[in-house]
């Protein structure tokens, strides 16, 4: 057959000659050891935790490399395609503080551009057009229906699914064939005439799984498709190597396709990168693990911690818990270091299936925002309710001050013990609400309603806001002895029957009153911050 004037009759057209893209894409000079890596999401619009699994893992292995990221754009799949998903990729992850140092819409470096998948045809298809002309990759004019048909035949007859050995019709075509297909105008996709042998095992070594072995492919994949875009095997083998990527960190369900991928390297004629494939993250279920799925759980989507205001560090915390194996014990060392001081290594990553347990996040989140200062904590919330809050919460830091005072309290700053009460932003939003409105809901006054009238009244008929704590809190055991609850614990506790309950009871009903909340810290630090008027006509309202 003739090779040559088919690839021409495929592919028509001057191509640059292969040594040029070698010599337009020249290998980086890089410091030795330094680790270039990369994100190469497809524009879904849908970025999920396993995109910042991943992203932190070769974020670290590069820049702790003196090495390089970079973010490509997988976008062979038009149909997969939305509107903006670019820059919701790019802000997702710049919330978790990963920074590309080139890539689509990256301020870096273009040397390795275009960054887009669709913007380099033309190399993609020289390549291709190569392979024709070695007799290494073939027109394949099988439609939608005769595939479909094909993985019946094979699934019936429990056989490997897919374009091989016997089943591989089209590669097989004689000259006269093809030619009298081309004439007819019969569409046609491009497949790699693979050499593989499933009887070979190839021993291969993952960064991360460590040594695996692998079946030879002898699947014929596609590698352009009808509408002349290449596969993901195919563009990605082409990309990696000319943007010199040295590692390829890249979930775990591409191992199923390393053969192919290793097979189009060879007769590609490049060096493999190195893969590691890491594993995915699970849930526990019930009594079963199961991946995280993205319609069944919230909490898969980055997007999801934005809303509620996760703060960062420590989703990245949780994060390297789970990638590298001892974190945990070099972060309990040195709580306070920057993250970026732990040595990562690719080695000590999971090798099989990693439980994600939200429960565990929300504990490292309290713990982290408990390390906050006030005034870190106001920027962090700030930040949060500008692009998510409510207009009242967004109000909330229009009195700087004020806003500084809640958070003290409600920290818990200055006090014997630091409180650990705030989770995420949203969830702190929500717990300091009463500042800034008044309560929409009020929980159960625990005494009857003229006991709380008596107690509401008589707390407004004494109430001066220049009181101290102590003469404030005086006034509160008179209006307790007055109405038959004891004035001091220790009386109370040793004649609980003699009383109606304790200050403490009645401290609640104020604190109710007041709030809304039984449970909130000091009332009196409340009602300094709230003001004269408004704690007056807070208690007023509930008479
Ligand atoms: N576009 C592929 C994905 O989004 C990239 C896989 C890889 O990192 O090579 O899954």
């Amino acid at each position: 057959m003739d090779y040559k004037a088919l690839a021409e009759r495929l592919l028509p057209g001057e191509y640059p000659a292969l040594e040029s893209y070698e010599a337009k894409y020249p290998p980086r000079d890089l410091p030795k050891g330094a680790q270039v890596t990369r994100l190469a999401p497809s524009p879904t619009g849908f970025i999920h935790l396993g995109n910042l699994f991943a992203a932190i893992a070769n974020e670290r292995i590069a820049h702790q490399s003196g090495g390089i990221l970079y973010l490509r754009i997988e976008d062979t799949d038009l149909k997969r395609k939305v509107d903006g998903a670019v820059e919701a990729v790019k802000s997702a992850l710049r919330y978790f503080d990963i920074k590309f140092d080139e890539g689509a819409e990256i301020d870096g470096d273009n040397t390795y551009a275009p960054w887009y998948q669709r913007q380099r045809a033309e190399i993609y298809r020289a390549f291709v057009k190569h392979l024709i002309e070695e007799g290494r990759a073939y027109p394949c004019f099988c439609t939608e229906e005769e595939l479909t048909a094909l993985r019946e035949e094979q699934t019936a007859k429990k056989e490997i699914t897919g374009y091989y050995g016997k089943y591989a019709r089209c590669r097989n075509l004689s000259e006269e064939e093809i030619y009298q297909n081309l004439d007819a105008g019969k569409p046609f996709v491009i497949r790699l005439k693979s050499m593989g042998n499933p009887e070979n095992k190839i021993k291969f070594r993952d960064a991360i799984k460590g040594e695996i072995t692998v079946t030879e492919n002898d699947q014929d994949v596609v590698i352009l498709k009808s509408d002349g875009i290449p596969t993901y095997h195919f563009a990605h083998a082409i990309d990696d190597h000319f943007m010199r990527t040295t590692l390829v960190i890249r979930g775990e369900e591409w191992l199923a396709s390393l053969p192919i991928h290793i097979e189009l390297f060879d007769v590609l004629g490049f060096e493999r990168p190195r893969y590691g494939h890491n594993c995915s993250l699970m849930k526990q279920d019930g009594e079963t693990r199961r991946k995280l799925s993205k319609r069944k759980d919230p909490e898969l989507s980055l997007e999801f911690y934005r809303k509620e205001g996760y703060y960062a560090r420590a989703v990245k915390v949780y994060m390297l818990t789970l990638l590298n194996s001892n974190f945990e014990e070099w972060y309990l060392k040195n709580p306070e270091k920057p993250l970026e001081e732990f040595k990562f290594t690719a080695e000590k990553m999971s090798k099989s299936g990693t439980l994600f347990d939200i429960d565990k996040l929300n504990d490292i989140s309290k713990n982290e925002l408990s390390k906050l200062s006030a005034e870190e904590m106001l920027e962090f919330l700030k930040d949060w309710a500008e692009e998510f809050g409510s207009e009242a919460q967004k109000h909330s830091f229009d009195d700087r001050e004020r806003m500084l005072k809640v958070l003290t309290l409600c920290m818990g700053i200055g006090g014997k013990k630091r409180r650990k009460d705030f989770t995420t932003a949203s969830q702190a939003m929500e717990f300091i609400r009463y500042f800034f409105e008044r309560p929409a809901s009020y929980e159960e006054y625990r005494v009857d309603e003229a006991t709380k009238q008596a107690i509401l009244e008589g707390f407004l008929a004494t109430y001066d806001p220049a009181d101290d704590s102590q003469v404030w809190f005086a006034k509160i055991k008179e209006i307790a002895a007055g109405n038959g609850f004891a004035a001091e614990m220790k009386e109370y506790k040793t004649a609980p029957e003699a009383y109606k309950g304790s200050v403490a009871d009645v401290a609640e009903v104020l604190r109710i009153a007041t709030t809304g909340k039984a449970n909130t810290p000091d009332l009196y630090s409340i009602q300094q911050i709230l003001g004269e008027d408004e704690t007056k006509a807070r208690i007023g309202a509930q008479l």
